[in-house]
């Protein structure tokens, strides 16, 4: 055997104990969970930042106190979430008296979560946290792209979780291979749809379900006669955080030719006051991952016309917040999710045009749109596909923990956060009750 299939057989082996089941033990691994986060704060901002040169300030906000809330509303409503739920009675009809019928949440057995380098955390924590609630052993697959973070995690997790129950295997696509491999009774998958396809294959050959968090171009509407400088601030504040390595960032804008000039002069503004004159020297701006991902979102910015930004330097993986007007769709920053700090605007003549945009292009995984008109946001929202649809306010959606989040189509299969999050990491079984008097 080896190490990885040891190691999976053992994780079996505790969940087949029955150790993994009760609320207790779910509620203290979850209690421990956060006592890791709130013991490490600064650690983590230091991995974080050897990585990504991530602002303190973001990795606190999203990668530990972000995960510390999920805990926080799991604990408080752990119970009511895992309480069976009776059928209505009228559905009973036929059946002696008495009869009862109802679902309950067994969890499903051993779980692997496979991460990405992003958000290399919060990521890999916060399915985390739902897979421990519902009661599964549990192996942590961190991104090799970020090795400070996962060194760090898989440090720090034996230290505070049941060691007979939550292991990290730290690796590239060979150990990530091996895993793969193994029978599972759930993968949880986030990061690019090409290796989604890879994880789907190998869950298929053992039926095991997947979750695939992917990602793709998350566009934004922005109607006319709209606050610009309101709208400027909040699209650069989601676009430009983690220098544009979000999944649900917005990746392109679809305007009308009247506001597009306005609204690229009102994004100047709002960087300038998140970031002052040079980014560069700003301890508010991340960096572009390492050199591959800097060659590639770099090949991006000779499309359109540069309203502002396009500096760059190789050897620290900067690339300044940038904005690109008059972009065509067949341009090569239109092709390809962005994944950088590049927001390109796309001219459109309204509505119409901006809804049959979208809907010509693979489902997003975030849709948003800034409109003072109840009936553009009826028909955004009614006439287009995406994981989720936020108004007013980018990425926000997804610190509702009741919203279920994840993706459809290209940009993924299923969903988490909360209480879906148990849905997830849980069977629902049927439950039927008849009296034998
Ligand atoms: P990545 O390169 O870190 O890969 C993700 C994981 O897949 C890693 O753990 C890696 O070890 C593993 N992996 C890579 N190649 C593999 C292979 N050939 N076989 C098996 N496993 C392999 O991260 P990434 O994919 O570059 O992440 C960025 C993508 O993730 C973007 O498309 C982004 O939109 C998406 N994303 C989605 C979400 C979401 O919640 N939906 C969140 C973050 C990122």
């Amino acid at each position: 055997m080896t190490d990885i299939e040891d190691l999976v057989a053992r994780l079996h082996a505790t969940f087949a104990s029955g150790r993994t089941k009760p609320l207790a033990w779910r509620k203290e691994q979850l209690t421990r969970l956060r006592a890791m986060f709130t013991e490490h704060r600064g650690h983590i901002a230091d991995a974080l930042y050897a990585d990504l040169r991530k602002p303190r300030a973001d990795a606190f906000a999203t990668e530990i106190d972000f995960p510390v809330r999920e805990i926080d509303h799991t604990l408080n409503h752990l119970d009511e979430w895992l309480r069976p739920r009776p059928v209505a009675s009228g559905a009973l009809a036929g059946l002696p008296d008495g009869s009862a019928a109802g679902t309950q949440y067994d969890p499903l057995g051993t779980v692997l979560i496979i991460a990405p380098w992003n958000y290399p955390v919060q990521l890999l924590l916060v399915p985390l946290v739902g897979a421990l609630a519902a009661g599964n052993t549990v192996v942590l697959k961190p991104s090799e792209v970020t090795p400070a973070t996962s060194a760090l995690i898989a440090r720090l997790v034996p230290g505070y979780l049941d060691k007979e129950a939550v292991a990290v295997v730290e690796g590239g696509i060979p150990e990530t291979t091996e895993l793969l491999a193994q029978r599972w009774d759930h993968i949880f998958y986030t990061g690019n749809g090409t290796v989604g396809r890879i994880v789907m294959r190998a869950a298929a050959e053992h039926l095991t379900p997947v979750t695939l968090e992917l990602g793709g171009k998350c566009p934004v509407f922005v109607d006319r006669d709209v606050n610009l400088n309101r709208v400027a601030e909040r699209l650069a504040g989601a676009k430009f955080r983690n220098a544009g390595q979000t999944c649900v960032a917005p990746d392109y804008v679809l305007t009308d030719p009247e506001t597009a000039p306005a609204l690229a002069a009102a994004l100047a503004k709002s960087v300038e006051a998140m970031f002052g004159t040079d980014p560069q020297a700003s301890d508010a701006y991340g960096r572009i991952v390492n050199e591959r991902h800097f060659d590639r979102v770099s090949a991006l910015l000779g499309s359109g016309t540069t309203a502002f930004g396009g500096q760059t330097d190789r050897d620290d993986t900067y690339i300044a917040p940038t904005v690109l007007t008059g972009v065509k769709p067949d341009e090569p920053v239109m092709r390809e999710e962005i994944f950088g700090p590049v927001l390109p605007i796309v001219e459109v003549a309204g509505l119409d045009e901006a809804i049959a945009f979208i809907n010509d292009r693979d489902k997003p995984l975030a849709l948003y749109g800034f409109t003072e008109s109840e009936d553009t946001r009826r028909r955004l929202a009614d006439e287009t596909s995406s994981g989720g649809i936020g108004f007013g306010l980018p990425m926000a959606h997804l610190r509702v923990p009741e919203l279920p989040f994840g993706g459809v189509g290209e940009s993924g299969l299923g969903n988490y956060h909360g209480p879906h999050s148990i849905a997830t990491f849980s069977h629902r079984k049927a439950r039927l009750d008849v009296p034998l008097g």
